[in-house]
């Protein structure tokens, strides 16, 4: 019987709780060859979640629930679900049923099919909230174009993988999380199911606006050190320049009658300035790049296959 987690995140959920287990454990419970396990993550809630996640771990043998001492953002209990799961497979899912438990069925038929991840993408965004939905959209733009890793636009928290996906997630072990692109970042095979955005009927977003602004600042800065290589070229351009007008500078001084005006030497010696101070903080920059990746400690690999025997020497 192959073991299977479900980790949910929960904060301030104390209207959805019920609701989502029911409905979750009504689909689950049909899946007979998987034995499922729910970890639900308390982060920090205000409200009665504790409670209720206890009086349903009580009342069924297959609930277990971690409480986190204050809110540390749906990253943190992400990962702690994910460093508490033992299972063969892994279900990452909201609380709030946003994430239709009735998909769980199809994307498991793409873990048996032997991809490593299922994983489920938006096709439509949120109604009626406009701003946000320009944002996010730039967000995956600009993000995109500046790391090597590529996410998906409109994925979702709500995936399922295997176990040795899994272990290389929790080999990164960055404090500052940005799960969007460390599954991207790990790699493996992904299946993706589209589905049509479900609205939160009950409860509220947990998200605020500033929230969502500064996951988004720190999801580029976690995956990319374009901004510090900018540097160096705005460095090298502006040196350029300076060289440019210095070498007309001369030449104009040099036939009778030409000239610049009378500020072209201060000009000179303030482009140059401007130049090399560009390309020092160019060359901070290279060293912080190098300090960055180390700081993160990710593995400098990961395998998906191979036939090499751990302990044998392979002959
Ligand atoms: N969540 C969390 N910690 C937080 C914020 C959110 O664990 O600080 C959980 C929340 O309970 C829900 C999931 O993350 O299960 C997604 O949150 P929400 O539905 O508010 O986000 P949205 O669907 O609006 O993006
Ligand atoms: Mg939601």
């Amino acid at each position: 019987m192959t073991t299977c987690d479900i980790i949910v995140p929960c904060y301030n959920e104390e209207e959805v709780l019920h609701a989502f287990y029911r409905e979750t454990h009504h689909v689950t419970d049909s899946m007979k060859n998987y034995s499922f396990t729910y970890i639900f993550v308390d982060d920090g809630s205000r409200d009665h979640t504790l409670p209720i996640m206890r009086e349903l771990a009580e009342q069924n043998p297959d609930v277990r629930y971690i409480s986190f001492s204050r809110n540390f953002g749906k990253e943190a209990a992400m990962y702690a679900g994910l460093t508490h799961s033992t299972g063969d497979l892994v279900i990452i899912m909201d609380a709030d049923l946003q994430h239709p438990p009735a998909m769980i069925p199809t994307m498991m038929e793409g873990i048996e099919e032997g991809y490593d991840c299922a994983a489920a993408r938006r096709l439509t965004r949120d109604k009626g909230n406009g701003l946000q939905n320009l944002f996010s959209s730039t967000f995956y733009k600009i993000s995109n174009m500046l790391t090597e890793v590529k996410m998906p636009q409109n994925a979702v928290d709500f995936r399922i993988m295997r176990r040795p996906m899994v272990d290389a997630i929790l080999k990164l072990s960055e404090v500052e999380r940005f799960s969007k692109g460390i599954f991207a970042w790990v790699g493996y095979e992904t299946k993706w199911y589209p589905y049509e955005n479900v609205e939160r009927t009950l409860g509220t977003t947990k998200w605020s606006f500033r929230a969502l602004l500064r996951y988004a600042m720190s999801g580029i800065t976690a995956f990319s050190v374009a901004p510090l290589k900018l540097l160096s070229g705005l460095g090298i351009f502006m040196c350029g320049i300076a060289f440019v007008y210095t070498l007309t500078a001369v030449i104009c001084g040099l036939i009778p009658g030409v000239s610049l005006g009378d500020n072209s030497a201060l000009i000179c010696v303030l482009l140059w300035i401007g130049g090399i101070l560009e390309l020092s903080m160019g060359v901070l920059g290279e060293y912080m790049t190098h300090i960055y990746r180390e700081a993160k400690d990710r593995p400098v690999y990961l395998i998906r296959q191979t036939n090499i025997v751990a302990g044998s020497d392979n002959k």
